[in-house]
């Protein structure tokens, strides 16, 4: 153990953690929860967390194995599994544990199990845990100090280990806790003790037998091996003849029968030498290991230990013998007794090991001079008459003439140091008296304050569902067992259980019963002083069982009640509560699943009651195989359903609120026993929202936890009794439902469940696809001749791929049998009986495989009996030498395939040439490196010089798609009909951009489904088309029904003023697209190579101003519009008669503007107002500022052009740019200024490469005079001179504003724009709210807020009221997180390096606490953040920006303009949050010091030096201030 020696222990809990540490290869660390340690588990954790080496430990690093167990599922479960595979276990645990786990108890018995127990309560713990379980077969030993807990934890792994059977080490942690720290034991002292031999031995020979619940028969055996000598010090016996004798004393005789602690019968051991099988393991053979484990502890550290210890005169007469507490505090006040004291001179009996228990050693350890002993039991839990313990000493010994003359039983309570005395007397008068009383009781019965046990302690986490149930119920929910509640006199122990929050839901229903049985009465009686409560009542009680009406009903009655003043009514009204229905609830945790049979989830169902129950599940999706490997965790769900009589649903918050919400309410609704499962998976208390989503998002996508309705009611209705709220249901659940035809009849009613229900979770058919895969690969080749060549690609973006099958075709053509697959295609078995194999392999992240690379390479690299001797080999690998630019990570560098050839080599494969490298930073990229490396191969192969070789067919471009598609139609409708995948072809995917669609995959479960053999989770986002960001308050709740009966419950509002909708799959694609028709909306050029949605300033102060500015938004965008008809034709029209919903049929197309390729690349336009340029005016394709007139209205625009954020990252021939002035353009004439800056890019745009295919590249590499020019031949008119303009922010400014003709605005802080509803802050259905009553509009922000706009005086106080309820008028937040703003990255977007939407928050509040000290809280500074260089939320503009990278990492730029003047610059490369954190927190400080008055951030960090200036997009890469290492 990496530690100083004579380092000092302070707890027993530390010094028996250690000694676990040391003495096992797995410890299961039983704790209150995951989220909070235990008092063993923090040492354990420390111990670990710095990799201390355990002693026996057999891996390699020799740090033992620490599994965390909550104490309510079972713990002990997890102890069969490593046992019996031969690693020694210990358990950390308190005393509460044990009862429940008593048939394990049982089992494990004999095997060398260590379980380390504190006893509880603390302060005063209850002997009884022990005394329960005392026959289990089990040994005990028990510690009263610190020094003794270390001691004789040591001793309880020597025991285990030489016995093979199972030790129980107890003792109490409080009076432990007490002695001073001791100094930690010598780790040659425990391996001294431990004896390695042992170990070794049971480590070698795995025990068979899986079964858990019944004894295998397993018996331990006294095994071959000599005792270890000793000079016997202590006196201690050390050959088995001389326990035999010790045995054989007269005392003895009767004994043998009481050993309790060994299931087999006891037995001489001495003889046994000559028989042929060696012998069970007797309580002899304890006594004797343990006496010689402490005969060696005595010889090394001087301390001596027996099996009972005596404390007093050898001539006392009177005895206690102590089983409890404390027992220091009884020897203490005998020592010091004066001679007056009933109890002077008499001696103290401890048991030190209490099973098995030794009557003849107990003999031996009384002085014979004791005639009269008082057994004191600390037993709180009395079950029989007499005390565990008494009967023990009772049967022990011979009472009688000349030996024990009286034993007396004593039940003792909770004793301290000034009670002792008292208690010792009345304990002596007792057993000195003529008559003593047995079980007396004795010390005080009131415990001290006790703190709360296991398990109390709600997890934060949690509480979102029980705010659901608030949301939903309000006052009418009750939680019958819920921590919080005041439950008077009852602990939270038990009115925490599922049996105490039964009853209590029984009561409360029967008191209500017996409410309205009494208004029943009152109602007609004349006991009240006015008539109108007699009325009211009536009304009530008629109605009391309907939710609804009794709530109407009862606020009527209550107000008469109050009126009425006289006796009744006040008694009536004390019990108020009762006029509601409640809805009844009982929350629990999945440990009720562990014994469904006697748990709390039965006796509900058994009982048929109307009540509630939610069950929260918290096993994250990743760790449920280690969970439940050996576990019965039972699935409540299909035992609640085979029941018959329930509701069942299973929900996950972070999967569908609203399916939870529905689940709720139709609980609430049946009329019976409602069971509502609920997910959320966490890790620790402190696990960010991210990682809950992550793991719910796995675990109901691929089907572990299914969402689900059960509804026996249903079937009365002719519906379904089941209904599927997620895709995919795990193996048992379908069986359940197939034996109930619940499954077809469901699929009939939703026929778009059938392909994806055939691919239940558990299936295993990825081996069989990847074995089918190959087997038509192998037909194929069969009919040709050459040599075979299997080409395996890994691919992130392509390339890789592209490569792989180009040298597949030309290896063909050379009359090679070629083979092309993905590498995570093809089985590792096959390998080595390849001839010829090439890997064709990209870079991604930090130097790893691709996603599609990643399993074989581990299979490769993790075998340990790959013989590749007969294999030839070559590996092509693609990267960029700049990606990473610091000297340290230029390892990264086409990191795998460098690895790759390597180990293949290791393996004895054969080099066919030198791995290939592809650089992105030579001149042609990759193919600079790939056309010197190609060649090698052939001519390695022996196919250099081949005649004849076919012309090959140029690389299809995205021209070539624009071009075959026939206006954007493509094969779109073949590829929507398709059911058997959920995706359409690369091809279509590109076409559908053009229809404001694009097809993404999750790829937070990206990984996930491909373990499992399924094709990604294809989805689709949709943005729509709406100029300038306008939308009437129908369009608002339009598009929220679309985000919830299509869509993934959420909306995003974009930077480009827009909604967007995501997770819409394929079948409900064309619904989607209709739904956003009939809010007379459309999608149409949303995306793709054309004019897509126009931006204009919301401008919430002056909105005349505003209407005439926006008109040209609309104008423009109407102007600008693709002319074809397949928009129409695709999405709008009817499936059965071909009927176009909108338009008529289709005529010829035909694309006046963009012709049939359209634009070479996306072109952008927006809008800014002066001074507010919160659209980035100079971001875009065309920046048109608007320009006041004298007259005050819209006069026209100075226009900018080429203008854009896109780059990538390496590549220095790729910038954002800035727009460049034009000139003045009058309002009448914007829209055709725009269409002929659009047509000169169209006919003189880049259309070869895709990444200089912008407006900007080609005004740059014209000029911008020469641009300007060609524009105004075309249009025929000259732009006027510029016209002056100020901008002063690009951000928004929230709260209310009022506009010129009286009308009011509030600005929501959204952030990064997405809309959605969580257990905390209901904001979708908030602004759904708003949206019914708004009769103004909402203006969607550039920096993806919302804006509420055209509200009248009269109309503020409802929408005020609104907005607080929702919370939505919260704009009290740091001025750089109003500032700020995100794209949406991850999970969605395809391109993500990073993380963006999700985590930018999260780093916020990281700098919050930095703000707040540093007195900038409400400065405004500008950051952004993107998922990748693409740069959706303009991040290029930002005074701080962060540009994703690789996972977790992002460029940082600096210096951007405050009003998006300027483009910032690069300041570091690749940095992870810490490093952020490290430079930011410095920096924030120094601005806060050295700003001037009124100097913004950006300017400030180029006036202080940090950073150069960029004057324009084509010095963006000049003067970075982190240049780069030209070292290799
Ligand atoms: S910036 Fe990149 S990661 Fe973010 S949404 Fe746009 S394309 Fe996706």
């Amino acid at each position: 153990m990496a530690e100083e020696s004579n380092s000092r222990v302070s707890t027993p809990e530390e010094a028996v953690a250690r000694i676990a540490y040391l003495a096992s290869d797995v410890i299961v660390s039983v704790q209150p929860s995951l989220a909070s340690d235990s008092e063993f588990s923090t040492h354990l954790k420390r111990f670990a967390g710095r990799k201390d080496a355990s002693l026996v430990a057999i891996t390699s690093d020799a740090v033992p194995e620490i599994l965390s167990v909550r104490h309510n599922t079972d713990p002990l479960l997890s102890v069969f599994s490593p046992i019996r595979s031969g690693r020694l276990v210990s358990v950390t645990t308190t005393s509460s544990t044990l009862l429940p786990s008593i048939a394990h108890l049982y089992t494990l018995a004999n095997l060398p199990v260590v379980l380390h127990v504190a006893l509880s309560p603390r302060n005063s713990p209850d002997y009884s845990a022990i005394t329960s379980i005392r026959n289990s077969g089990w040994t005990f030993l028990q510690s009263q100090s610190l020094q003794e807990a270390q001691d004789i934890a040591l001793t309880a792994h020597a025991l285990a280990i030489r016995s093979g059977k199972g030790v129980i080490h107890f003792f109490d942690p409080a009076s432990a806790s007490r002695s001073t720290p001791i100094v930690a034991e010598d780790p040659a002292v425990v391996r001294e003790i431990l004896n390695l031999d042992n170990v070794r031995r049971f480590q070698s020979a795995p025990i068979s037998g899986s079964t858990i619940y019944v004894s295998d028969g397993r018996v331990p055996v006294v095994a071959d091996q000599p005792e270890r000598l000793t000079n016997r010090a202590n006196g201690a016996p050390s050959t088995e003849a001389e326990v035999a004798s010790l045995n054989g004393t007269s005392h003895l005789s009767s004994k043998s029968s009481q050993i309790s602690g060994t299931s087999s019968p006891s037995s001489v051991s001495v003889a046994t030498t000559i028989e042929p099988a060696a012998p069970a393991i007797t309580s002899e053979d304890i006594y004797k290991y343990a006496t010689s484990t402490w005969a060696t502890l005595n010889e090394l550290v001087g301390r001596q230990y027996k099996a009972f210890e005596w404390t007093g005169s050898a001539k006392a007469e009177n005895a206690v013998f102590v089983f409890g507490a404390d027992a220091t505090l009884f020897t203490e006040a005998i020592a010091s007794a004066q001679s007056g004291d009933a109890f002077a001179g008499a001696g103290v009996i401890t048991a030190r090991l209490y099973r098995p228990w030794l009557g003849a050693t107990l003999i031996e350890t009384i002085p014979k001079s004791v005639k009269k002993v008082a057994v004191l039991e600390q037993v709180l839990r009395k079950t029989t008459r007499w005390g565990p313990l008494l009967i023990d000493v009772l049967t022990s010994v011979k009472s009688g003439p000349g030996g024990i003359e009286t034993i007396v039983g004593n039940q003792l309570g909770y004793v301290t140091k000034t009670t002792v005395r008292q208690t010792l007397k009345a304990v002596f008068e007792n057993l000195v008296s003529e008559k003593p009383v047995q079980n007396l009781e004795v010390g005080e019965k009131e415990q001290p304050q006790q703190t709360p046990e296991y398990g109390l302690e709600k997890p934060k986490l949690e509480t979102a569902y029980i705010k659901i149930l608030d949301q939903l119920f309000g006052d009418r929910v009750y939680i019958a067992n819920s921590l919080d509640a005041d439950n008077a006199g009852i602990s939270n122990t038990i009115s925490a259980s599922p049996e105490y929050g039964f009853g209590a839901l029984l009561a409360r229903k029967e008191r209500r019963q017996k409410f309205v049985g009494e208004i029943k009465e009152t109602a007609g009686s004349g006991q009240f002083l006015t008539e109108a409560p007699k009325r009211a009542l009536a009304q009530w009680v008629a109605n009391a069982d309907d939710v609804k009406k009794a709530e109407e009903a009862a606020d009527n009655a209550i107000s008469k009640l109050d009126i009425d003043h006289s006796s009744t009514s006040m008694g009536l009204l004390e019990n108020k509560q009762f006029f509601r229905k409640q809805s009844l609830w009982l929350v629990g945790s999945d440990a009720w699943a562990y014994d469904l049979g006697n748990s709390g989830v039965h006796h509900v169902l058994a009982s048929g009651e109307n009540v509630n129950m939610l069950i929260i599940d918290s096993t994250p999706y990743s760790e449920r195989a280690a969970a439940d490997a050996n576990r019965r965790k039972k699935d409540i769900g299909l035992y609640a359903m085979n029941f018959g009589n329930a509701y069942v649903a299973s929900t996950a918050v972070y999967s569908s609120y609203t399916q939870v919400l529905q689940a709720m309410a139709e609980a609430d609704k049946f009329n019976g026993p409602s069971i509502v499962l609920a997910y959320l998976p966490y890790f620790g208390e402190h696990d960010s929202p991210l990682t809950v989503l992550q793991e719910t998002k796995q675990a109901v996508d691929i089907g572990y936890w299914p969402l689900y309705r059960w509804n026996p009611d249903n079937e009365n209705k002719g519906k379904p009794n089941f209904s599927l709220d997620s895709e995919r249901i795990k193996k048992e659940l379908k069986e359940f439902l197939d034996r109930d035809n619940q499954l077809t009849q469901m699929m009939r009613k939703e026929p778009v469940y059938g392909p994806v229900l055939s691919e239940d979770f558990g299936t295993e058919i990825r081996a069989q696809q990847k074995r089918k895969a190959k087997d038509a690969y192998n037909q194929l080749l069969e009919g040709l001749f050459g040599a075979p060549l299997t080409i395996l690609y890994a691919s992130d973006n392509g390339n890789a791929t592209s490569v792989a099958k180009r040298l597949g075709t030309r290896g063909r053509a050379r009359g090679l049998k070629t083979t092309v697959m993905a590498m995570e295609d093809y089985p590792v078995e096959d390998l080595p009986i390849e001839e010829n194999i090439v890997f064709v392999t990209s870079t991604a992240g930090q130097g790893e495989f691709p996603q599609n690379g990643k399993p074989l390479w581990d299979a490769i690299k993790d075998s340990t009996e790959l013989d590749l001797a007969s294999v030839n080999f070559a590996v092509m690998s693609l990267g960029d030498s700049h990606y990473w630019p610091r000297k340290e990570d230029k390892i990264y560098y086409n990191k795998p395939g460098k690895d790759l050839d390597r180990v293949l080599s290791n393996f004895g494969a054969k080099r066919l040439c030198d791995v290939g490298l592809g650089d992105d930073q030579d001149p042609d990229g990759y193919q600079t490196g790939y056309n010197e490396w190609e060649p090698k191969l052939w001519e390695a192969l022996g196919v250099a010089n081949v005649d004849g070789l076919p012309d090959e067919p140029p690389p299809i471009t995205n021209e070539d798609i624009k071009l075959a598609s026939n206006y954007l139609r493509g094969t779109i409708v073949e590829g929507l009909n398709d059911t058997s995948t959920g995706a359409i072809s690369a091809e279509d995917s590109q076409l559908t951009k053009f229809h404001g669609t694009y097809m993404q995959d999750d790829r937070d479960i990206r990984d996930e489904r491909k373990a499992q053999g399924l094709e990604p989770a294809y989805s689709f986002m949709i943005r729509c088309r709406l100029p300038g960001g306008v939308s009437t308050p129908k369009q608002w709740i339009q598009m929220d029904d679309i985000s919830n009966e299509l869509g993934n419950e959420t909306m995003k509002l974009t930077t480009r003023q827009t909604f967007q909708f995501h997770g819409i799959v394929k079948a409900k694609l064309k619904p989607a697209m209709q739904a956003i028709n009939r809010a007379l909306m459309t999608t149409i050029a949303a995306c793709g190579d054309v004019n897509r949605n126009v931006m204009c300033s919301p401008l919430p102060s002056q909105s005349k101003y505003h209407r005439e500015v926006y008109a040209c938004s609309q104008k423009i965008s109407d102007h600008l519009l693709p002319s074809t008809t397949a928009y129409h034709e695709i999405w709008l029209t009817d499936d059965n008669d071909k009927k176009t919903l909108i338009a008529g049929d289709a005529v010829q197309d035909f694309e006046p503007l963009y012709g049939p390729t359209y634009l070479p690349r996306k072109f952008k336009i927006s809008i800014g107002i002066p001074p507010h340029n919160d659209v980035d005016v100079y971001a875009h394709d065309i920046g048109l500022i608007a320009i006041k007139g004298e007259d005050g209205h819209l006069a026209g625009f100075n226009l900018l052009a080429g203008g854009g954020m896109g780059a990538t990252h390496n590549n220095k021939k790729t910038y954002p740019q800035v727009g460049r002035m034009l000139g003045f353009v009058k309002t009448a004439e914007v829209h055709i200024a725009c269409e002929k800056v659009m047509l000169v890019q169209r006919d003189f745009g880049d259309r070869k490469n895709r990444k200089h295919a912008r407006l900007k590249y080609t005004i740059d590499d014209m000029g911008v005079d020469v641009f300007r020019s060609r524009v105004e031949d075309l249009w025929g008119q000259k732009f006027e001179a510029t016209k002056p303009f100020h901008f002063d922010s690009n951000i928004d400014t929230f709260g209310w504003t009022k506009d010129e003709t009286g009308l009011n605005h509030f600005t929501f802080f959204i952030e990064n724009g997405r809309i959605e509803d969580t257990p905390e802050f209901q904001m979708k259905t908030g602004l759904r709210e708003i949206a019914k009553v708004l009769k103004g509009e909402f203006r969607l922000s550039p920096n993806q807020h919302l804006i509420v706009s055209n509200v009248k005086d009269g109309d503020l106080p409802e929408l005020k009221s609104l907005m607080a309820k929702y919370k939505l008028d919260n704009i009290q937040f740091s001025g750089l997180r109003l500032s700020s703003s995100a794209c949406v990255a991850f999970p969605t977007c395809g391109l993500a390096m990073a993380e963006s939407e999700r985590y930018l928050p999260v780093l916020i509040s990281k700098l919050e606490s930095c703000l707040e000290e540093n007195g900038l809280r409400q400065d405004s500074i500008v950051m952004r953040m993107t998922g990748c260089p693409n740069g959706c939320a303009r991040p290029w503009l930002a005074e701080i920006a962060f540009v994703g990278k690789a996972f977790g990492a992002y460029n940082m730029y600096l210096g951007g303009g405050y009003h998006g003047q300027r483009l910032n610059k690069l300041y570091r490369s690749s940095i992870k949050e810490e490093e952020i954190l490290e430079i930011m927190k410095p920096m924030l400080k120094r601005y806060a010091l050295e700003r001037e008055e009124g100097e913004h951030f950006g300017d400030w960090t180029i006036r202080a030096g940090i950073i150069k200036a960029t004057t324009e997009g084509r010095d963006f890469h000049e003067g970075v201030a982190e240049e780069e290492s030209d070292e290799e």
